[in-house]
């Protein structure tokens, strides 16, 4: 039996049970996804329904349970978890990779000479999966809550604050959709199917951890998911309004925003200070910041790395003192002269612009097929790559709370109308990374992106004059040939027109 749950909504203050784990980490598979190594890619379910979601008392007991006691708790700190995850591990060398407490450290401490690939900081985030569960296993026997999103409009900020872990539940493996389908209608996004697939499983760990999940009123397959989903997980809906420039939609985000806030310390029994929340502001835009300036690297021709290698430097847990520091090892890393990553470098590829839809954790497919032609994807404008870290938040502003909703507010996503900031932004990164062309990514059933495409291919076509292709497709790697073909074929327009 499925155990029953409120409604979305700010629930009361958490059980023992609420954060007990189901799962633990010999589930990740070879590929990258959450799923056990057993399970094959194509294989659907013989049961005609899901797997339920483990009753409660079936789920294993979580490490060290917090023990609230009802009383207002002091907020650890953050990224210092144990000897394991301490900033002091590897402090004042120039950085190679954080060891892991009973795995060996990949690579070595960098040295003049370049290393077989991959070089030390890509290594350290090619074992991602198994960094973030180390931490979220460290972190809830410290008591520290793991708060589950699935959309960068959620403040990963306040979450922080509050003492709490921020991890990105979106699915991105084709092996759970057919469990989903068997309560959501197939044609859906594969991101919603995957992400409610790896519930039904069990097999997301982090799902099963979360102490709560902070969902959003984003496009209308999600909102509805998320119903779904909050039978059985503690569940918080943030409203957000979908009017870009209206002052009043900003308000009313602002609402919602403190409406975070106060279930946060209700339920974790904290209270979030302004100087608390100005810490967690500063850390997360050191991490942008870091981020940002890794991106910066695809200005350079030829880039030191691909587009894919370049998706992999980012975590499914924010905020972690040992991702910060292998970014700021990977950037000193590429600003040595002769440093590549790129197998088989060609000395000016064709630089991709990708935009559109989110290319998560296990959905990488389509850069890999775009990266096939001796062309580098320069940039990703997507919630996977510079759309959520363009910008900062002020932390030094009046009321730090105000400040961060209106980061957020400004994030330039296709539920927003009208959502010209994607087009300004777009501007500005074809100015700045110097793209060939532009391939505009939608994954089937997203209507919000597909309607947008018009908008993008004008103003690729029309205003900056680049070669534009829409891809539509989802998790399955069935049309890989036939995507393959088009996108060989803009590459090749692009090509032409550089040569002009
Ligand atoms: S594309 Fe939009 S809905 Fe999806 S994660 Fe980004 S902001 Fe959220
Ligand atoms: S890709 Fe589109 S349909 Fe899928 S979750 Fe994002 S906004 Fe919704």
């Amino acid at each position: 039996m499925t155990p029953s749950r409120p409604a979305p909504g700010c629930p009361g203050p958490r059980s023992g049970s609420d954060s007990a784990p189901s799962r633990i980490l010999s589930d990740v598979s070879e590929t990258g996804s959450l799923l056990p190594k057993n399970i094959r890619i194509d294989a659907r379910p013989e049961t005609p329904s899901p797997q339920p979601f483990p009753p409660e008392d079936a789920r294993e007991k979580p490490p060290t349970p917090l023990e609230s006691g009802g009383a207002k708790r002091e907020i650890p700190p953050w990224g210092v978890l144990s000897p394991a995850h301490s900033s002091k591990e590897g402090e004042g060398e120039v950085a190679g990779p954080v060891g892991v407490p009973g795995r060996e450290a990949r690579g070595s401490a960098l040295g003049d000479s370049v290393p077989a690939l991959p070089p030390p900081p890509l290594a350290w985030f090619g074992d991602m999966v198994d960094h973030c569960y180390d931490y979220a296993e460290a972190a809830k026997a410290q008591g520290r809550p793991l708060v589950g999103i699935l959309c960068e409009f959620t403040p990963r900020e306040l979450i922080l604050a509050a003492g709490g872990a921020p991890v990105c539940l979106c699915g991105g493996s084709a092996e759970t959709i057919p469990a989903a389908e068997q309560c959501l209608p197939a044609n859906l996004c594969p991101l919603i199917k995957s992400t409610y697939g790896y519930h039904l499983l069990g097999r997301n760990p982090f799902l099963n951890w979360a102490d709560l999940v902070v969902a959003e009123t984003t496009c209308d397959g999600k909102k509805k998911m998320f119903e779904l989903l909050a039978a059985d997980k503690p569940m918080h809906v943030l409203e957000l309004p979908q009017k870009a420039d209206d002052p009043d939609a900003l308000e009313h985000w602002v609402g919602e925003v403190r409406k975070l806030k106060v279930c946060l310390e209700k339920r974790f029994q904290v209270t979030i200070t302004d100087a608390r929340l100005r810490e967690a502001i500063v850390l997360m835009n050191r991490e942008r910041e870091l981020r940002r300036r890794l991106a910066d690297l695809m200005t350079l021709d030829p880039p030191p790395l691909t587009g894919r290698q370049l998706l992999d430097f980012k975590s499914l847990i924010s905020g972690i003192d040992a991702d910060l520091r292998q970014y700021e090892a990977a950037l000193e890393w590429y600003d040595r002269p002769g440093r590549s990553s790129r197998a088989n470098p060609t000395p000016h590829p064709t630089r991709v612009l990708l935009t559109g839809a989110p290319t998560v954790h296990g959905a990488e497919r389509v850069i890999g097929l775009i990266e096939q032609y001796d062309s580098v994807v320069v940039c990703q404008e997507n919630c996977t790559g510079l759309k959520p870290i363009l910008e900062d938040v002020d932390p030094d502003e009046a009321d730090p709370l105000r400040a961060l909703a209106r980061k957020y507010y400004h994030l330039p996503c296709s539920v927003m109308t009208r959502n010209d900031g994607r087009l300004v932004s777009l501007r500005s990164l074809v100015k700045k990374f110097r793209p060939h062309c532009i391939i505009d990514l939608v994954w089937q059933a997203c209507l919000t992106y597909d309607v947008e495409a018009f908008h993008v291919r004008r103003l690729a076509e029309e205003e900056l004059r680049l070669p534009y292709l829409k891809i539509t497709t989802d998790y399955s790697p069935a049309d890989s040939a036939r995507l393959s073909a088009r996108i060989e074929a803009l590459i090749e327009t692009a090509r032409a027109r550089a040569a002009d």
